[in-house]
């Protein structure tokens, strides 16, 4: 597939509008006809299953993984070395790119594979991006916790790994393999905020002005450029840190090409769970 002209996109996305009316319901179908937002049947269902037992795990996750970074932060600041600012300032930026790409590969993954029911993974890692497309707004109505914990749990064995070797190595070991530890520990910080990222693009009100900044300058998600992903059915623009990549990936067609391949070895059709939460009357 081609890459969607920004025309043909921007009339279908100038507004936080209902994601899902491209999808075609019959006269009968569209008196019950499925309204977006909280009062949606599936957004409402969906919500439902965030338990107590998922928030305590985000709670322990998002602890944990703030005390690993705040450790690799001060090692890395005890052997920071000027001399090297312009590898530093590299691995910034790839760490920047790789977290993006990460961010639209899970967000890919999780969008058109599996379903809520499979057992932990369902309910605890897909559910929050069934929720999401039937009802884009609830993000801004989650805590720091719910929206940040299951980035900030990703990230806890690199981290705790790189910890790990700062207390093992020898100072002459840690200054051989400092830029390597910058990148991951540049890459975590931006995987742990990619989703506070992606609820800033979707919040219209009360943003800091730094916040829009930097969405203006697109250093991290604008809200604009989010938009493309929000049109039924939500097969495009899946990076969600910077959204740097997503342009170049649909140039080269590469998550149709990804999802071409997966359906032709496994036979599993690309979004049908997806699909079946957004089209849910009851
Ligand atoms: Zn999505
Ligand atoms: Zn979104």
């Amino acid at each position: 597939m081609g890459v969607k002209s920004a025309t043909e996109i921007i009339t279908h996305s100038m507004t936080e509008e209902d994601p899902n009316k491209n999808i075609q319901y019959s006269e009968g179908e569209l008196a019950k006809k499925p309204r977006w937002g909280p009062e949606h049947a599936g957004a409402k269902e969906l919500a439902s299953k965030y338990t107590a037992g998922k928030r305590f795990q985000e709670t322990v996750c998002l602890f944990v993984s703030l005390i690993l970074l705040f450790i690799n932060f001060i090692y890395l600041v005890i052997y920071f070395d000027p001399s090297q600012w312009h590898m530093i300032l590299l691995c910034a930026l790839l760490g920047i790119v790789t977290a993006d790409f990460c961010s639209g590969l899970v967000h890919w993954g999780a969008d058109t594979w599996g379903t809520v029911e499979i057992p932990i993974v369902g309910s605890g890692f897909i559910r929050p991006f069934r929720e999401h497309h039937i009802d884009p707004t609830a993000i801004t109505r989650h805590d720091f916790i719910e929206t940040n914990g299951d980035n900030f749990a990703v990230v806890i064995p690199f981290t705790g790994y790189t910890a790990y070797q700062f207390f093992c190595m020898t100072p002459q070991d840690i200054a051989e393999t400092y830029n390597w530890k910058m990148y991951i520990f540049l890459l975590s910080v931006f995987v742990s905020l990619t989703n506070q990222c992606h609820k800033w693009s979707h919040t219209y009100f009360g943003l800091p002005w730094y916040i829009t900044l930097l969405q203006d300058m697109h250093v991290i998600l604008p809200k604009r450029h989010h938009r493309f992903h929000h049109v039924a059915p939500h097969e495009t623009y899946y990076c969600i840190t910077t959204g740097w990549l997503n342009y170049p990936l649909e140039m080269i067609g590469f998550w149709p090409c990804v999802e071409r391949l997966i359906e032709h070895l496994t036979g599993s059709k690309p979004r049908s769970d997806d699909m079946a939460w957004a089209s849910k009357t009851h």
